[in-house]
């Protein structure tokens, strides 16, 4: 169903701006919190705040309670690092950091549905709210899953959405299964004996083993990975040597940003990757160290998720903007460790507007992006939707 939205969405539109230009990156976001807060206080919602530093939890309890379901929507809060290019009037006037993800809009979008569902609270059962810090990189869901999330707030299911660039607005994308990847890293550090570049022999080169490294590394998708499973393993830094060309170094870094959808796969590069760090350091003479961080967990979309999320995103834009089989993208969610917990889904609600060189089309983490405001009422709606189909008020069986 399509809500009637309009004074809403405009109110959220203020919001998200204000949001917008007072942009903060991981377990720093005050002013967003302070919003969340001063609203839920405004509209008499009950809410525990200081979850994972910043994090809040507002609880809407339906008309009825007799199914006993409790369902959980996420929202991030945090911002990037990055200097903000658009020239909109609402820009960032925090210098360096920017909203260049859209959490801003979701933030706005989660904080419209508190009041939605506050106000029409035909269902039967509980929905928490989950306003998240540190989506990007600090692991916010985690830390607020460590701090006795869903101890404290049992969610039987849980939903996250996520504005989408790449997909024309009015489109809602998901899938069954991985839909993001596990992001994890590696840093390595080959230690050799530096010499001079005449005298060779007198040294053990961490130059020539970092370059080997390189090159062997790449075998582990081509050769030990399934062909068809994926996963990516980018070397994106190798530092090496002094700048003069008569010095061997002693030692070399590189470090890799290391993708991949299923734990098998997941387990085996990292596996591969030490086996073949160990065997590169006998074969060079070096000793070769590697820290290897184990990042956001796979977003993976359980099918009875998918079910519900499919029938509420019906609902809201039309079986014709509904698309359950989009490919999976290999950047990272932190929400992927919810849905680790919890059954759920994850879904791209699509942003673009048909002028090419329109500032919503632009990619996520571009200093030129922008939330477009016009996806709010869809925002709220699908997740009004999802709480409203999972909770359904006839629902007698459960
Ligand atoms: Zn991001
Ligand atoms: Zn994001």
């Amino acid at each position: 169903m399509t809500l009637p939205l309009k004074e809403l969405s405009e109110n959220a539109t203020q919001w998200r701006r204000k949001l917008h230009e007072n942009p903060q990156t991981a377990y720093e976001e005050k002013f967003a919190a302070s919003l969340v807060k001063e609203k839920l206080e405004e509209w008499g919602i009950s809410y525990k705040s200081g979850i994972a530093g910043t994090g809040i939890v507002a609880t809407i309890k339906g008309n009825k309670s007799s199914s006993g379901k409790t369902v959980g929507l996420r929202g991030d809060m945090d911002a990037l690092d990055i200097v903000e290019k658009t020239n909109v009037a609402h820009s960032s006037k925090i210098p360096g950091k920017m909203h260049a993800c859209g959490h801003d809009g979701h933030t706005a979008i989660l904080l419209a549905t508190a009041k939605y569902l506050h106000d029409n609270p035909d269902f039967d059962g509980t929905a928490h709210l989950i306003f998240q810090p540190a989506e990007e990189g600090a692991k916010g869901a985690n830390k607020m899953m460590e701090e006795s999330l869903f101890t404290d707030f049992p969610c039987d299911m849980v939903f996250g959405l996520h504005n989408w660039p790449y997909l024309e607005k009015g489109q809602i994308a998901t899938r069954v299964g991985p839909i993001m990847a596990a992001v994890d890293s590696v840093e390595i550090t080959v230690t050799g004996q530096g010499a001079h570049a005449a005298m060779p022999q007198y040294g053990r080169d961490p130059l020539i083993a970092a370059a080997s490294l390189v090159m062997q590394l790449q075998t582990i998708v081509s050769r030990n990975v399934s062909p068809i499973d994926t996963a990516v393993i980018s070397v994106t830094n190798l530092n090496c040597g002094t700048g003069a060309d008569n010095i061997i170094s002693d030692t070399a870094t590189l470090s890799a940003s290391v993708r991949s959808f299923k734990p098998e796969v997941r387990a085996l590069l990292e596996q591969r990757i030490r086996e073949i760090c160990k065997a590169t350091g006998l074969a060079h003479q070096v000793s070769i160290d590697i820290e290897y961080h184990q990042g956001t967990e796979p977003t993976i979309n359980a099918a009875e998720g998918v079910e519900i999320a499919a029938r509420a995103a019906t609902q809201t834009v039309g079986i014709e903007n509904v698309i359950l089989d989009v490919e999976p993208c290999m950047g990272g969610e932190d929400f992927g460790a919810m849905l680790q917990d919890r059954p759920g889904a994850y879904v791209w609600i699509g942003q673009r507007e048909p002028e090419v060189d329109s500032r919503h089309n632009q990619s996520l983490h571009s200093p030129f992006y922008d939330f477009n405001d016009e996806i709010i009422p869809t925002g709220v709606t699908y997740f009004a939707n999802v709480v409203k189909d999972y909770l359904k008020e006839d629902d007698q069986t459960a």
